[in-house]
């Protein structure tokens, strides 16, 4: 099949490079790639936060995994990692949560300072400035640069719609909203590069850490922001990441910069053939998840095209 992919966030590409690998002649069009993309400003650690539905979101993310495991395994280049993650938490740990239903966790001491518990489990970690050109380079054919008007005008057998928040207008998805996210760079410190921490115990400090080769990512917040605009640092988000990084005992070195960006949340992911139009596919609305779920939802997206 001819298929155009819009989008070339993590979605787009991997969605691209899969069914590329499953026989298919792929062209991928976006408006801007790498640095323009919200998926640059990604922590990009495996964690199914603020994506649904649950039990499809279980099994994407496990598929997911295993990929990002095996590019771990098989080529540094793709910047992939895999850290021991803690999830600290208040709960006495008689239940598991939900997002393990596909994954090994145990309960363990939690490494941090004042917060006797954790989940753990192994966690990989992407690092955006690599992946997502790593897996650009991969294509077959040299992305189209521009932007799309009307899906259903694009080329092709298939048209796989891949454009994260732009998705309100294009396809006219009011149920699609932003959530902004802010993250702090820091150097290295003397943290332990070998474990990302996420603390959830209050919605209000959403905090959590996540080692890449050369810097600390620290994060976060996850709040609802008026569609249309453009994400801007918050210097007081800033302000309380760095107190919760000190409260919970982390050695972290100096800051190195801010970023901000809106995660495209839905209450599910949108992965489905259009009801109007059965060569348009949709696959948008990962919220905090992008980078892991993108490999099973673009298996997904292939067994569709194969319906096709
Ligand atoms: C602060 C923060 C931290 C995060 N941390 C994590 C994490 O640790 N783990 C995780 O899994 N996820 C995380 N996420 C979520 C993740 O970043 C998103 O789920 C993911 O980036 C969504 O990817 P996407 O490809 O759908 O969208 P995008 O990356 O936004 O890509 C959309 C693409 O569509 C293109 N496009 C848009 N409009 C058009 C048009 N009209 N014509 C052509 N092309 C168009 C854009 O140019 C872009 O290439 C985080 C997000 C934020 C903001």
């Amino acid at each position: 099949m001819e298929v155009t992919v819009v989008g070339a966030g993590i979605i787009g590409l991997t969605t691209a490079l899969t069914l590329e690998e499953r026989g298919h002649s792929v062209r991928v069009v976006t408006a801007g790639f790498g640095d323009q993309t919200t998926s640059a400003v990604a922590g990009a650690v495996w964690f199914p936060y603020r994506a649904g539905p649950p039990a499809k979101v279980a099994v994407w993310a496990a598929h997911t995994r295993d990929w990002l495991e095996a590019l771990a395994r098989i080529d540094p280049a793709a910047g992939v990692d895999v850290l021991t993650g803690y999830e600290i938490t208040d709960e006495d740990g008689s239940e598991i949560p939900w997002w393990a239903a596909a994954i090994e966790v145990v309960r363990a001491a939690a490494p941090v300072t004042g917060a006797p518990l954790a989940w753990r489990f192994t966690a990989p970690r992407a690092e955006p400035a690599k992946l997502l050109p790593y897996l650009a380079a991969r294509l077959r054919a040299p992305i189209a640069v521009r932007s799309v008007i009307d899906l259903a005008a694009e080329r092709g057998d298939v048209i796989v719609n891949c454009t994260g928040l732009a998705s309100r207008e294009l396809a006219a998805d009011d149920s699609l909203y932003p959530l902004f996210g802010q993250i702090v760079i820091a150097e290295r410190g003397t943290a332990d590069l070998s474990i990302t921490i996420t603390d959830h115990r209050d919605p209000e400090r959403f905090f959590y850490i996540i080692p890449r080769r050369d810097e600390l990512v620290l994060g976060g917040c996850s709040l609802p922001y008026p569609p249309g605009a453009p994400p801007e640092l918050n210097p007081g988000i800033t302000a309380r990441i760095l107190d919760h990084a000190r409260w919970l005992g982390l050695r972290i070195g100096a800051v190195r910069t801010e970023r901000a960006g809106l995660r495209p949340y839905r209450l599910e992911v949108r992965l489905e053939r259009d009801a109007t139009n059965p060569r348009l596919i949709h696959n948008y609305g990962h919220g905090g998840a992008g980078f892991t779920l993108c490999r099973g939802c673009a298996e997904e997206v292939v067994a569709l095209v194969d319906q096709i």
